[in-house]
């Protein structure tokens, strides 16, 4: 899949020690959430009317998943009416199929596709290597990580990780007669002197869909560099890739989504591309793509749109918000996680598309503290879902829809649990176990290597709380 590590829990640990120990990465995270915080905070000035449009936002994308088998018909209708050619991929494998047979059937061999989230989750740059055909990516920091052979580290910002000096040693080694500098917008010019080139020669241009509108049978899309419409207007063919879930009612729903969307995504009040895509090129038409063509890839949703709090994670409207917004995110970096969809999303969709046996780890990166959940625009209880995942991995027998059950669960620990449960429910116990820690607390054996790494070690008090608390009661000015 496309570089990307199918089994996100393999070295998973391995994966953390190293961004922890990355100060040049740890630096770059740190440095680029504040910004990004900072730059939604002063778009949201009013509290009340950013909670009034994240409830807006939630009931918008609620009201499409209530209807989404009768939107989607719809859409294909309107479509169809429209020129627009509709195809189902219920998995990865038959998107990708379906793909290269579009592109192999133009006889297009030049491809270049705009940023896309969808087809990074299908490895379609992996699939279209395969059938020998050049796919370059447009967005300039997919253009960066797919020259360096790297992949996306961010949902919205994929080169996020980078610098502008390993950038600069990039194009000066990698691009024939470029000179080194670290002038952004040098780099940017080189960058786009490259795409230009690329745009003019393409047979094919692929996009994501950030939207879909079922009462038109209009594709929107988000974008800020303009590739976008390059990718979507140059070519003579368009393919756009869609996860099912990005169907939305009508036209009037689209403004508080895109208002959402840029604020929460990049701090803008307003995208710089906002591009709607009702048809191909008509006859009176001088430029656009002769033939465009929607792929609505299911590829595991539909497993989680049947159960009724999994759906939740399918109003997502991709925004990179809860990343931006998450602790150990800010610490890791996206590559750690070895998903196409890092962060508490991820932590999220990952184990519900790749099965709780495979990707359940990633629950775990979760210190709980709250605030993707409060973050996310359109109000997806993303805590919630951590700790559901987190309780299926170690739980058999749930009845839910997700794959893997029980498969993180390690008897060690369980017994370890089992035995705290029961000295919390039992109070003489708690008492005695407190009244032990304290006297023998010398005698204890040193805390595990795993935890003291990165911590003090703990040392339990001279006295339990309850024996503190007694003493205060019986002696108020003594020394505790
Ligand atoms: S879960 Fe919410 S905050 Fe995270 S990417 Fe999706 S919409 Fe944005």
């Amino acid at each position: 899949m496309s570089g990307f590590s199918t089994h996100p829990d393999h070295d998973f640990d391995v994966r953390i020690h190293d961004a922890l120990g990355n100060a040049e990465l740890r630096e770059s995270f740190h440095g680029a959430m504040h910004f990004l915080r900072d730059k939604r905070r002063t778009q949201f000035p009013d509290p009340n009317a950013l909670e009034a449009l994240r409830d807006r936002g939630a009931a918008i994308r609620d009201r499409a998943l209530a209807r989404l088998p009768d939107l989607l018909e719809q859409l294909e209708r309107n479509c169809t009416r429209n020129g627009i050619q509709v195809h189902w991929a219920e998995t990865a494998e038959e998107a990708n199929t379906l793909i290269t047979g579009l592109v192999n059937a133009a006889q297009g061999k030049r491809i270049v596709k705009g940023k896309s989230m969808a087809t990074e989750e299908i490895g379609l740059n992996s699939a279209f290597e395969a059938a020998g055909f050049t796919c370059l990516e447009s967005d300039m920091g997919e253009y960066i990580v797919q020259q360096a052979n790297e992949t996306p580290s961010h949902i919205i910002m994929p080169a996020i990780h980078r610098n502008k000096a390993s950038i600069a040693r990039q194009f000066h080694t990698q691009i024939p007669e470029t000179p080194y500098t670290e002038d952004v917008d040098e780099l940017i010019g080189t960058g786009r002197r490259v795409l230009r080139r690329a745009f003019a020669e393409a047979d094919v241009g692929i996009s994501g869909v950030n939207f879909a509108v079922a009462e038109t049978g209009t594709l929107c899309l988000v974008e800020n560099e303009g590739n976008g419409r390059m990718s979507t207007t140059v070519p003579d063919m368009h393919i756009a890739v869609m996860g099912i879930e990005k169907v939305i009612e009508r036209l009037a729903d689209l403004p508080d989504l895109l208002r959402l969307l840029t604020r929460s995504a990049t701090g803008q009040a307003v995208t710089t591309y906002l591009n709607l895509i009702s048809s191909p090129r008509k006859q009176d038409e001088c430029d656009g793509p002769r033939q465009v063509h929607l792929v609505l890839l299911d590829n595991g949703r539909s497993r989680i749109y049947a159960d009724r709090q999994l759906r939740e994670t399918l109003r997502c409207i991709r925004c990179g918000a809860c990343m931006n917004h998450c602790p150990v995110y800010e610490r890791l970096g996206g590559h750690a996680y070895g998903t196409v969809y890092p962060g508490p999303i991820g932590q999220v969709v990952m184990p519900q598309l790749h099965g709780l046996d495979r990707a359940g780890k990633l629950t775990q990166a979760c210190s709980l503290n709250g605030a993707c959940g409060e973050a996310c625009p359109v109000r997806i209880p993303l805590p919630d879902l951590i700790r559901r995942l987190r309780h299926e991995g170690v739980t058999q027998d749930t009845g839910s829809p997700v794959k893997g059950h029980g498969r993180q669960r390690k008897p060690a620990e369980a017994l370890t649990w089992k035995i705290w449960s029961l000295i919390h429910r039992t109070p003489w116990l708690y008492s005695l176990t407190t009244h032990l820690a304290t006297r023998a607390r010398k005698l204890l054996p040193p805390w595990p290597r795993a935890w003291t790494n990165h911590r003090a070690p703990l040392e339990p008090a001279e006295r339990s709380f309850r024996e503190m608390m007694e003493q205060r009661g019986r002696d108020p000015g003594g020394k505790q």
